[in-house]
This record gives structure tokens, sequence and C-alpha cells, in this order.
């Protein structure tokens, strides 16, 4: 079908009341399984890159392949570039993806406000959207980083925030963390709606792996559009290839184990857009 722009593909998602799983890729076979997951859904999908990856992949490399197969795909597919420093937003940019993260929270206020703005400024000039992020998203194996609302955004400092960067899409801490969560997280929910009545714009969830069901639900409820999920993906691949070649089917033939994949990473993917779609939405 198509490689929209992700201005549009949240945009759409917010009208009609679901959410988005953004799916961090690292290989052609989580990019192409997270495609026609989606495919097989009938609902949109957004493919991800975390920039670090790029000597195991270079960031080209991914969005040219993410692209062939999005332009083949019966839904619309958008290509992210997921936390990134200034200079790799810069090659991200270059590279093609949709859309580009510059991760400023670990920054002072206004040192994050400049470096978003400066990034803003040069993605426009490409029709490419940037997400931000402001409230540090911390890691689930330390505690606080998701249970300290200290370290949680501040929905006024986001409505200003949003409005110095012109960023598109803000990606926020409402006690969610990256990685596996020592405890079970607890997302809170008054400040999701104070932020969703204080800013125009979509609101991500990074760390969108083991959160609960019905608390993903609420938050998509609440407004929330685009969920990060990228440690739950690489869990399923790891477990299904482990209990593939531990069972000797398809002995030393590696694209075998590949290829027994699909069903398992697909059924994770549909589950995931299934969930995020609490109303049942269906595209037209
Ligand atoms: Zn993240």
């Amino acid at each position: 079908m198509a490689i929209v722009k992700m201005r549009d593909m949240l945009k759409e998602a917010e009208e009609h009341g679901y959410g988005v799983p953004a799916i961090n890729i690292f290989n052609f076979e989580s990019a192409k399984y997270a495609i026609r997951a989606a495919e097989e859904a009938e609902m949109p999908v957004i493919i991800q890159l975390y920039p670090g990856f790029d000597k195991h992949i270079p960031l080209k490399i991914a969005v040219d392949m993410v692209h062939d197969l999005a332009l083949k795909a019966s839904v619309p597919v958008t290509m992210h570039e997921d936390h990134s420093d200034y200079a790799q937003a810069v090659a991200g940019i270059g590279a093609g993806f949709e859309s580009v993260m510059i991760d400023g929270s670990a920054l002072p206020y206004g040192e994050n406000v400049a470096l978003t703005k400066s990034v803003v400024d040069l993605a426009a000039a490409q029709g490419i959207d940037v997400e931000a992020e402001l409230g540090h998203v911390g890691t689930g194996s330390n505690l606080s980083d998701f249970t300290d609302r200290e370290k949680f955004t501040d929905p006024e400092e986001a409505a200003d925030f949003a409005e110095k960067t012109g960023c598109a899409s803000l990606a926020v801490a409402v006690g969610n963390a990256h990685g596996n969560y020592v405890k079970l997280p607890v997302l809170d929910f008054d400040r999701i709606a104070a932020l969703r009545k204080k800013l125009s714009i979509p609101l991500v969830m990074h760390g969108g792996s083991d959160i609960p069901f019905e608390q993903m639900q609420k938050a998509v409820r609440l407004g929330m559009t685009k969920f990060n999920i990228a440690t739950e993906y690489q869990r399923c691949f790891y477990r299904n290839a482990a209990k593939f070649y531990e069972s000797g089917k398809g002995r030393d033939v590696y694209l075998a184990g590949l290829m027994a994949l699909e069903g398992p990473c697909k059924e994770f993917v549909k589950a995931k857009i299934a969930m995020l779609n609490p109303g049942g939405y269906k595209l037209p």
C-alpha cells in the first residue's frame, strides 16, 4: 500500500481511538514478520530502528529494506529512528526515515528545548517528523525510574516544551521504563489525562513491553497513541528460536529456524495490535 508520514498515521489513530505499536527491529525477519502481522490484522504499524544498532544494520539498509516491504504491504507502514543524539538524527534524516527521535531527556530543560528545536528545524526542510522526550524514561531495572513521580513528565512544562520546539510527538514518563521491569509497573493515569488535556500533539509511550493489558488499554483510552515495543519482541524471537533449535528440527539448517519464527512472532505483534485497539476500529 503505502509508506505514510508519521503525523498522518498518528492523527488517524487519535481520531479513531486506537494506538499504534512501534516495533523495534533488528534484522530482515523482525521487520517482515511485524509488517505481515499488521497486514493480517488489517491495521497500520510503525517499524523503528535503534540507531545504536547501525554497526549491525546500517541505517540506510534498514530504511530501504522496510520501505521495500512497506510498498508491497496492504496496510500503512512508517519507519522511525528511535532514540537519537544530534548526529544520529542528522544521519537518520539523510537515510530517509519518515520520522526521527531526538532524545534530550537527560539534559537540563533549556538544553533539551534548544537541541530538539535544532533537529525540528532541520527535519522540517525534508518534511520529516520529530519525536522528542521530556521527563526521563529510565530503565525497568531501576525501580525509582518508574516509581518516583519527581522523574515523571510535568504537564505544564510539556505544553511549554511542545510550543517552543514544534516537535510532532512527545515521549513522556508516566510510570513506564525501558527493558525488563523489576516490579510490575503502575501507570500514572491522572498524569496521562493531564498531559492529553494540555497538549495537542500525539503522546508516545516508551517501554511498552510487559505493561499489563488493562493498563495499556486505559492509556489508549486516555489518548496515548504510539507504543514502543522492543524488549518483548526480542524475547519472542529468542525464546522461539531457542525452542526450535533445541528441538533438533531442521538440524544444521539455520534458515529453518528463522522461518519457524514467523508464526509465533506474527501472533505476538497481532496481539499487541488488538490490545491497542480497544474499540475494535477497522481501517476503511
Ligand atoms: Zn525508548
